[in-house]
């Protein structure tokens, strides 16, 4: 599965305890990350990770353009709700994507645990039907 790593500044910290601790089953799938939290992660561990432009130069539309192509199964970003962020219509586009999508997406440490332990446990598998089949969202 490929799986997006984001966090906003006051989040990166717990971004890279969260890969720390569950590394062995993030080291099972594609790892995807915005410039910084990439860079971050890959210096906490030794996890391949391809990274993004910095989220605010357009990393989050680059992720944005993946779940758009339904080449992105889950997405884990920490957002900062206490802090105005420049790039905020990007973060916007991005949940509203996961959401068209329907892409599991975790916007807190609480709901990112539970996404990697049902990710572990085959809760996202119906992401490699999504990939067999032609799938359109749904048109409003
Ligand atoms: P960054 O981007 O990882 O490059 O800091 C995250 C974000 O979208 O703010």
């Amino acid at each position: 599965m490929k799986i997006a790593l984001i966090a906003h500044d006051r989040k990166k910290d717990l971004m890279v305890k969260l890969v720390t601790a569950y590394r062995p089953i993030l080291a099972k799938h594609q790892l995807f990350a915005t410039g910084t939290t990439g860079g971050r992660i890959a210096d906490a561990t030794d996890l391949p990770i391809h990274r993004f432009k910095s989220g605010p130069l357009g990393g989050d539309q680059q992720i944005g353009a993946m779940i758009s192509e339904d080449e992105m199964d889950m997405v884990i970003f920490l957002r900062d709700p206490l802090a105005a962020q420049p790039h905020e219509p990007d973060v916007t586009a991005l949940i509203r994507l996961s959401d068209v999508y329907e892409i599991p997406l975790a916007t807190n440490i609480g709901t990112a645990e539970i996404l990697l332990r049902g990710l572990d446990a085959g809760f996202a598998d119906f992401r490699e039907v999504v990939h067999e089949g032609d799938r359109r969202p749904i048109s409003i």
